[in-house]
Formats: structure tokens, sequence, C-alpha cells
């Protein structure tokens, strides 16, 4: 066999290494992405929930002021009635004093659904919280393992460049530079098998001339139609 040709075999098995390795390093911070966009989305609906229960905190206090404040006006209606000279001021005191009245059983009813609501606000905002909490758990968890992961990966492909690098001096330079464009521009194919009589770089089938030059395994054979440098199977 041509020296040439063991060598860009060999090159592209390299090449095969790092395009896979490459695509797990670009896959996997895809998933601690997933894993970050969960619980953040949890994180924002526990400070949606909260806001929501302190808006209604801050409403039940203004309604308990309010009961507050009739209240006082309904004493201060009644001591009045104490001391009235006429059945008109009588009359017109005791309205007050059932309008007051009537005011506040009506703030007491909104009080009672702004506390149910409260209180669903609580168990909400208790669910979410436990479930961004373990989810930024796992998401931490997580990253930590791909980061590293990725770091492995990365000094793999760095290993594989550098060994590629030192094989790619066996053969000229030129033939070395259409290796590594058929590599940028065939994705990450430039170097294939011819399996019965098809290139598998792009299902091309040769003529049977080629087929015979290809399996002497003697000079660089190209497909005519993607350009990739054939080699008969191993
Ligand atoms: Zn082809």
């Amino acid at each position: 066999m041509l020296k040439e040709i063991k060598v860009l075999r060999n090159l592209q098995e390299l090449d095969d290494k790092i395009l896979l390795n490459t695509k797990e390093i670009e896959r996997l911070p895809k998933v601690v992405q997933e894993l970050e966009e969960k619980y953040s989305s949890e994180q924002e609906s526990v400070k949606n929930i909260t806001q929501r229960l302190e808006q209604n905190l801050l409403q039940q206090k203004k309604l308990e002021l309010d009961i507050t404040s009739n209240n006082q006006d309904i004493n201060k209606y009644e001591n009045q009635l104490l001391s009235v000279k006429t059945n008109k001021e009588y009359k017109a005191l005791n309205a007050e004093i059932t309008h007051r009245k009537e005011k506040n059983a009506d703030i007491e009813e909104q009080l009672i659904e702004f506390m149910e609501e409260e209180s669903v606000l609580r168990e909400e905002k208790k669910k979410f919280e436990e479930l961004f909490q373990k989810d930024q758990k796992i998401f931490e968890e997580e990253k930590a393992k791909i980061d590293n992961q990725v770091a492995e990966l990365q000094k793999k492909v760095d290993e594989l460049e550098a060994e590629k690098l030192k094989l790619s001096k066996e053969i000229p330079e030129l033939l070395y530079r259409r290796y590594q464009r058929l590599i940028q521009h065939g994705n990450g194919k430039a170097v294939v098998t011819l399996s019965k009589g098809t290139c598998t770089g792009c299902h091309f089938r040769v003529r049977p001339q080629i087929m015979v030059e290809v399996s002497k395994n003697d000079r660089i054979i190209t497909c005519e139609n993607c350009s990739r440098i054939l080699i008969a199977p191993k």
C-alpha cells in the first residue's frame, strides 16, 4: 500500500474521533442549560408568588385599618348617642352606626377572601421553593459533572490534534492541505471507503475502472462526484 494512503487513512481515523468528541463537547452544555432553564423558571415562579403574597398581605392590612377606623367611628357615635337631645339627631347617629357596621361586614367578607387566597399562595410558594431548591441542586451537581466531562473531552481532542499534526508531517504539505479542505467542506469526511462500487461519502456509483484502481492501493484516487479520497475497505 502506498504510504500516503496509509497515512491518510490514519488521519481520517483521528478526525473521526475528534469529530465525535467535539460533538459531545457541544452537546453536553445544552443538557446543563436545560436544567438551568428549569430551575430558573421555578425561581421566577417563587418570585411572582412572593410578590402576590406581599400584595395580598398589604390589602389585608389596609382592610384591617378600615375596620379599626369604622369601629372608632362607631364608638364615637355610640358615645354621642348618650347625650343627644332630639329624635332627629338620634336617628341620624343610628343611621351612621348601621352604615359603618354594614361596611365592616363587607370588609370582613373581603378579608376572608384575601385570607383564603393567602393560604393558597403560601402552599404554592412552598411547593415552588422546594422544586426550585431540588432542581438547583441537580443543576449544580450536573454542571460540575459535565464541566469535568467537557474538560476531559477537550484534553482528549487536544491529544488527538497533536497526534494528527505529527502524522501530517509524513505526507507532502500540499496533500495534507487538500485533505484538510475536504475535512472542512465534507462534513468531516475526507477519506472514504469504496463499498460495492459506491463512494460511501456521497453514494455515487463509480466507474468499474475506478474500482480496480482503488483496490490496487498504489495511488490516490478521488471520487468524481464529491472529490473525497477513495480507499479500499480494510
Ligand atoms: Zn463521493
